[in-house]
C-alpha cells in the first residue's frame, strides 16, 4: 500500500462516485513548500508561522520576516500559501519571548491573545506579510480565536497596517487580502454564524478543538487513548461546524491531525467535509482511500451507525473500510 501510496500522490483526489476533494498541505519549513509539486497539492492550507520564529535567538525584524515570507510564497508559485499569524504560547515557547509564568499554558497566554496584547508584535508581522505579498493575493488566518471582538481587533491592526502601505508611495499593497480564522476554540462555534460574514475561509484545527473539547491535554500520554475524535460527540460538533459553513458558503478546510489518518478523513468526508490539510508526507494515502471510496454509500452507511449511541464509531468504520477494499 505504501508503494501505491508513492505512487499515485500526484493523482487527482476524487472518489469512486466523481466527488473531487480539496487536498492542501500543512507546512512550516521551505523544504515542506517543495512538496507541492510532488502532490499536486492545490497549495499551503496552514503555514505555521511560529516554527521559523522558535529556530531564532530572537524576534525576527520586518525585515527579515518579509525576506522569509517572499521566499515562501516564490517557492509555491503560483499556488495559495494560508499564512497563520503568530501561534505561540501552550506547547510552543518562544525562549526570547518574555513571558509571565503561566498555571496552564494551553489554556494561558497564547496565540492571538499575545498578538492583540503586543499588538507592535502582530503588526508587524502583519506588515511583512502585506510587503511579502504586494501586488498579489494574501490569504491571512488568525489563531486561536474565541469570541467575534478578537477578530474584530485583529482585524483593526491589519486595517492600520494597510493604511501605512497605502501612504508609503513605493510600496504596493497586496491586490486583494482574503481573511480565515482557525476554528480550535469551542466557545467559537456556538457562535459561528456571527463571525462567518467577517470572514472570507474558516479553518478547523482539531488538535486544539478536541482538546479543549475533550478537556484533556493534546500532549499527555495518559490521555492519549481516552477520548476518540471519531466519537459521536466530537463528529457531531465538526458536522455542525460544516452544515454551518455551507450554509453561509464559506469555505472549510480541516487542518488538524485528523486530516492525515486515512479513517478519520473518510469519517470527515462522510460529515461533509471536502477540504483536507495536512503534511505533505500523508497525502498519498489519503488519496488512496479517496480513489477508492464510494462517498454517496458511505455517507448513508454513517447514517445507519448513528442512530444507536456508540462511545466511539472507529471499529464501525474500520469495517466498513476493510469490506468495502477502501
Ligand atoms: C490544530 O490545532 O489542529 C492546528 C492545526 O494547529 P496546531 O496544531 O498548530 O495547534
Ligand atoms: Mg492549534
Amino acid at each position: 500500500k505504501h508503494a501505491l501510496a508513492q505512487e499515485i500522490q500526484n493523482q487527482p483526489a476524487i472518489t469512486l462516485d466523481g466527488i473531487e476533494i480539496d487536498l492542501y498541505l500543512n507546512a512550516g519549513l521551505l523544504i515542506d513548500i517543495e512538496q507541492l509539486k510532488i502532490t499536486a497539492a492545490k497549495g499551503v492550507g496552514l503555514y505555521r508561522t511560529e516554527i521559523p520564529f522558535m529556530m531564532q535567538h530572537e524576534f525576527p525584524t520586518v525585515e527579515t520576516q518579509v525576506k522569509l515570507y517572499s521566499e515562501l510564497r516564490h517557492a509555491a508559485g503560483s499556488h495559495p500559501v494560508i499564512f497563520r499569524t503568530l501561534d505561540i504560547g501552550g506547547d510552543k515557547a518562544l525562549p526570547y519571548l518574555r513571558s509571565m509564568e503561566d498555571d496552564n499554558p494551553v489554556l494561558g497566554w497564547r496565540a492571538i491573545r499575545i498578538g492583540l496584547d503586543r499588538p507592535m508584535l502582530l503588526r508587524y508581522q502583519l506588515r511583512a506579510l502585506i510587503q511579502a505579498a504586494a501586488g498579489k493575493e494574501l490569504h491571512l488566518m488568525f489563531p486561536m480565536i474565541a469570541e467575534l471582538e478578537e477578530l474584530l481587533e485583529a482585524k483593526r491592526l491589519l486595517g492600520l497596517e494597510l493604511e501605512r502601505t497605502q501612504k508609503h508611495k513605493k510600496r504596493n499593497p497586496p491586490s486583494s487580502i482574503k481573511i480565515g480564522i482557525m476554528i480550535e476554540v469551542p466557545s467559537i462555534v456556538w457562535s459561528l454564524s456571527s463571525i462567518l460574514p467577517h470572514v472570507d475561509f474558516v479553518s478547523l484545527g482539531s488538535n486544539d478543538l478536541s482538546q479543549f473539547f475533550f478537556a484533556a491535554d493534546r500532549t499527555n500520554p495518559y490521555l492519549a487513548d481516552r477520548y476518540d475524535v471519531l466519537s459521536p460527540s466530537f463528529l457531531n460538533i465538526l458536522q455542525h461546524v460544516a452544515k454551518t459553513c455551507k450554509i453561509a458558503q464559506k469555505p472549510l478546510t480541516l487542518c488538524g491531525e485528523m486530516a492525515r489518518n486515512p479513517l478519520e478523513a473518510m469519517a470527515l468526508l462522510m460529515i461533509g467535509y471536502r477540504s483536507l490539510s495536512m503534511a505533505p508526507s500523508c497525502i498519498g494515502n489519503i488519496k488512496l482511500m479517496i480513489r477508492s471510496l464510494n462517498l454517496k454509500s458511505a455517507t448513508e452507511y454513517l447514517q445507519t451507525i448513528t442512530k444507536k449511541y456508540k462511545k466511539t464509531l472507529r471499529q464501525d468504520l474500520s469495517d466498513y473500510a476493510k469490506d468495502h477494499h477502501i
